[in-house]
């Protein structure tokens, strides 16, 4: 199903420039835009991919990640086709990056779907978010009605217009920060930094937010960066804002190895000097995994991988122990 798009101004010499997110694609007549995902037909802008679904599937909301927000529960989560980044080690190509089969499903089949599974949540996640925006404006207004959570997995590069209409209905988001660098954003990603970091500091007024770092060798593994990260997150988002520092493996144009798990150690450990919860992704290392309190060292979320057995808090997110109001979200 094809429809308008949202956010573009056409000039007059008929090309349509796109104000969705900060790429700021012109685009002429037929040209697609470097998201795959809208199109200048004719002097309109046509978003090609408005309830086109090529994932979907409930996942324990810990894969998002979120470890902080409904722990334990699982999730709806459903994957557009584009991004509007084009990072050369992305971990999810086959979908971000090139077309793929994909099936209809509109708003009122996705809460018919969550209400059918008996589900509280649903996220936009595996691709981009931002580049399937009306449709995802439009479920999520729906869901919200019906008390269904909303989660946005993002790479958080989408401008301050539409972010501010899309919030209201945002429960929580996961952002991800790839590096504190704009030098690797230009090269690796082909966007820019200082709109991601604007995303965060905006969402985090009003929903949930945790973060993932993707750590990849000789690319974003120096202290500085780690250091720049966590104080960045500190002073902005705070210091209760999970950070997820998560393991690259080689993947589509990058060939760098894995990330030693030393590095992932290590950015913890720098990163835990300025946040309270930090945790290692994609990689087993024990006891890590689950969330302790800052106060008193209780196990609040014992969690393995993915699996939570046990949860130990009052329902403001407080410790039961010593009475540190963690942030969590449990219901
Ligand atoms: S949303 Fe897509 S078409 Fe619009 S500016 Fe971003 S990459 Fe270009």
């Amino acid at each position: 199903m094809e429809r308008e798009a949202s956010y573009y101004t056409t000039s007059h010499d008929g090309i349509l420039e796109c104000r969705l997110c900060p790429i700021g694609c012109r685009l002429k007549h037929e040209d697609t835009g470097i998201c795959h995902s809208r199109q200048n037909q004719n002097g309109i802008m046509v978003l090609l991919n408005y309830g086109r679904l090529c994932a979907l599937h409930v996942d324990p909301i810990e894969k998002k990640p979120l470890y902080h927000f409904l722990p334990g529960t699982s999730i709806l989560s459903l994957g557009n086709n584009g991004c509007n980044l084009r990072c050369s080690f992305c971990q999810n190509w086959q979908i971000s990056q090139t077309p793929v089969e994909t099936t209809f499903l509109n708003p009122e089949q996705i809460l018919q779907r969550t209400l059918d599974l008996d589900l509280n949540s649903v996220a936009f996640t595996y691709a981009e978010p931002s580049v399937w925006f009306e449709y995802v404006l439009d479920t999520a207004k729906l869901l919200h009605g019906h008390g269904i959570h909303v989660v946005l997995v993002t790479n958080g590069l989408i401008n301050e217009e539409p972010f501010r209409e899309l919030e209201p209905w945002i429960d929580a988001m996961n952002i991800d920060i790839k590096s504190m660098d704009p030098e690797f954003y230009s090269r690796l990603c082909k966007g820019p930094l200082d709109p991601v970091l604007r995303t965060c500091i905006r969402a985090v007024e009003t929903c949930h937010v945790e973060i993932t770092n993707l750590v990849i060798p000789g690319e974003n593994d120096t202290d500085r960066n780690f250091h720049d990260l966590a104080r960045f997150i500190g002073d902005n988002l705070g210091p209760k804002t999970p950070l997820h520092i998560s393991r690259y493996h080689p993947s589509y144009h990058l060939s760098n190895p894995p990330t030693p798990l030393h590095t992932i150690a290590r950015a913890c450990e720098i990163t835990r000097e300025y946040l309270h919860f930090v945790y290692p992704g994609n990689v087993p290392l024990p006891n890590d995994d689950s969330t302790i309190c800052p106060g008193c060292g209780a196990i609040l979320i014992d969690r393995r991988a993915y699996t939570v057995s046990s949860i130990h808090l009052e329902t403001s997110g407080a410790c039961p122990s010593c009475g540190f109001l963690t942030g969590i979200i449990t219901r």
